[in-house]
């Protein structure tokens, strides 16, 4: 038997005309055979416009009075969806959260889901009916309306589609889940900011969840989280017509060969830095326990190696949580002795790419497109299959279109346009694959606490040296020329931390150790041609340690155990980087044994 999860945005249902088109694709998915569980948002600009009622009575809504709020939009949606299917004379049922049993933590505004019981929708299945789910809600364990984010409808619609599929008491199902929106399928880029952007064939999970959480508004990245988590095949696509999508698929073979498949922009964000705080272990592990005491998603992590015993802390958060950060971190500022400092101007774009594992010179590559348009980096952070770089918010789109175009993005290449054999076989693939999915047991587990933390594997690399240039002045091309000069000695950059503090860029990177002493030399002469007063330094006593995950960036709790179990073992963190899927962290070599223990601890990692 088959179930298909269709879930339709906001623009999907905007007027009857368009509610009408979506039950009639509902309707077709339920004659060719399947049961069909519909997932809808509130139509059209909705929430944005119960948000402004909420400001027209008070600035700072009680969170959640605001749920409540919000979760009406959902509501009407799945009313007059339901009425639209039973005109065209197929059965249909509306649920909301709390009816279908999505239960929840109590985070209001931003709530995880803990569990969903599949009883209702599958009685209501059997007995012939359409279910009309309301995205983006749900319920506590205290009967709290809750909602999951904003865009958190397409996360609803994959939990539903992971719960269906793996549920214990119910039948052998094959299920797929398609998201029908306003675009054909997910672009290189937004393609209303880049209009040259070209749609994507298939692109892996990882892939997905980077550029998600990078910024690509065309999904959730929790949906993305729950969909490779529990296997399940995603489609985006076109509400307005039939043509095929975009498939997110497990990674395959060709994948590895594309440097760069994507990239992304996060326009509102804002950069906070304690500056001079004790380069001490323990320091790290209090101001992101403070931030995220507060469910704060703390995004960009740079914290590279102090000099004279202080050091600097530098991180970004959504721009709308930066009041609540800086006041979590006032008065930690005031017991340290260190200057709080914050720029509410900036934005991050970020390139995505599987082959950014085994392509060189891919970071080298953006700095240049950024340097050629006078854009100055605030901020860098590196992942397995990521870069970000923040910048000043009015550079923004020009830097996204600089970054897409110096990749040639909008160029036909496999997976996207120059369609290929491969493509097609792994699509197939991921269909197949839809029932073969994992250890049951494992499943069932998973599936009791649906959105905790999946942390695979710890892994330390004792191979690598640390490079420090302190005190580059701020200006566009100099962390460009650094890099520059290091690649012209065919010298392989791991992991980068750019931090900027009392208007210098502290710029940290870790090279292959046999190559520290020859990057040293090219760093420096490359340094010296732009201020003579950098100061430089190099460690190859270092050990990385690689936290590997699913949606470790957007948990709020996971740098904090990180950060956590090192403190207590009275370990310091040289340098940090944060990603979805790995999050990275450099330590003394000599530390690098008891740092891996202890974080297989606290993630109960054998
Ligand atoms: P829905 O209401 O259907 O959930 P959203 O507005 O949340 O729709 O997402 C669709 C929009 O996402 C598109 O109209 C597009 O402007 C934007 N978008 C951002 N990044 C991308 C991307 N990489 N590919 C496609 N669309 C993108
Ligand atoms: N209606 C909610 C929002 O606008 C959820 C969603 O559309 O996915 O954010
Ligand atoms: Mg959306």
């Amino acid at each position: 038997m088959s179930l298909v999860v269709q879930k339709f945005g906001g623009s999907s249902v905007a007027n009857a005309q368009r509610v009408m088109a979506a039950a009639r694709k509902a309707i077709r998915a339920k004659h060719a055979g399947n049961q069909v569980i519909v997932v809808v948002s509130a139509r059209g600009d909705t929430t944005d416009e119960l948000i402004a009622l909420a400001k027209e009575i008070t600035e700072t809504p009680p969170a959640r009075e605001m749920d409540m709020l919000l979760s009406t939009g959902e509501q009407i949606s799945i009313s007059l969806m339901a009425m639209a299917i039973q005109s065209l004379g197929e059965r249909a049922i509306s649920l909301t959260g709390a009816q279908v049993g999505i239960v929840t933590d109590s985070t209001h505004t931003k709530a995880r889901i803990k569990s969903i019981s599949t009883a209702r929708m599958r009685k209501a299945l059997e007995d012939g009916h359409i279910v009309i789910v309301a995205g983006f809600q749900g319920i506590d364990e205290d009967d709290n309306i809750t909602t999951l984010g904003r865009g958190g409808s397409d996360t609803t619609a994959v939990a539903l589609a992971a719960v269906m599929k793996h549920d214990p008491s119910g039948p052998k199902l094959e299920v797929a889940c398609d998201i029908f929106t306003d675009v054909d399928g997910v672009y290189t880029t937004d393609p209303r900011v880049v209009p040259d952007a070209r749609k994507i064939e298939a692109i892996s999970y990882d892939e997905m969840l980077e550029l998600a959480s990078a910024g690509a508004g065309v999904m959730h990245s929790r949906s993305i989280e729950f969909a490779r988590k529990f296997d399940v095949p995603l489609q985006v696509r076109s509400s307005f017509s039939d043509s095929e999508g975009t498939w997110i698929v497990p990674e395959t073979e060709w994948m590895t060969k594309i440097p760069v498949c994507g990239a992304a922009l996060v326009r509102d964000e804002a950069r906070i830095a304690l500056e001079g705080v004790p380069d001490q272990p323990g320091i790290s592990h209090r101001i992101f326990e403070a931030v995220s005491a507060r469910n704060i998603v703390v995004d960009m992590i740079a914290q590279s190696v102090g000099s004279n015993g202080k050091a600097n802390v530098g991180f970004t958060v959504p721009s709308h949580d930066l009041t609540a950060t800086l006041e979590a971190l006032q008065p930690l500022a005031q017991e340290l002795d260190a200057r709080l400092v914050h720029d509410a101007q900036v934005s991050k774009v970020s390139i995505v790419g599987t082959g950014m594992k085994t392509n060189t010179g891919i970071a080298e590559k953006m700095f240049a497109a950024l340097a050629s348009e006078k854009i100055s980096m605030k901020m860098i952070t590196t992942g397995e299959i990521k870069i970000s770089v923040l910048v000043d918010k009015a550079d923004a789109e020009k830097a996204l279109r600089a970054v897409h175009s110096a990749f040639s993005l909008e160029k036909p290449r496999y997976g996207a346009g120059a369609s290929v054999e491969d493509v097609n076989h792994s699509k197939i693939a991921t269909r197949h694959n839809s029932q073969s999915s994992g250890d049951l047991v494992e499943i069932t587990q998973q599936l009791a606490s649906m959105e905790e933390i999946l942390v695979s594997e710890i892994q330390q690399a004792v191979d690598q040296g640390r490079i420090t240039l302190f005190g580059l002045p701020d200006k566009p091309g100099n962390s460009f020329a650094i890099f520059q000069a290091v690649a012209s000695g065919g010298i392989v950059v791991d992991m980068i931390v750019q931090n900027l503090c009392g208007g210098k860029v502290d710029l940290s990177f870790s090279v292959p150790r046999e190559k520290l002493q020859p990057a040293l030399a090219l760093a420096i002469e490359a340094s010296r041609s732009i201020d003579v007063d950098i100061q430089a330094s190099a460690d190859s006593e270092i050990a990385t340690l690689y936290v590997l995950g699913v949606g470790m960036r957007t948990h709020t709790g996971v740098a904090r155990r990180i950060f956590g179990s090192l403190a207590s073992a009275g370990i310091n963190i040289l340098m940090i980087n944060t990603s979805e899927t790995c999050i990275s962290v450099v330590v003394q070599k000599n530390q690098g044994k008891l740092a891996e223990e202890k974080l297989k601890k606290v993630f109960d990692i054998d």
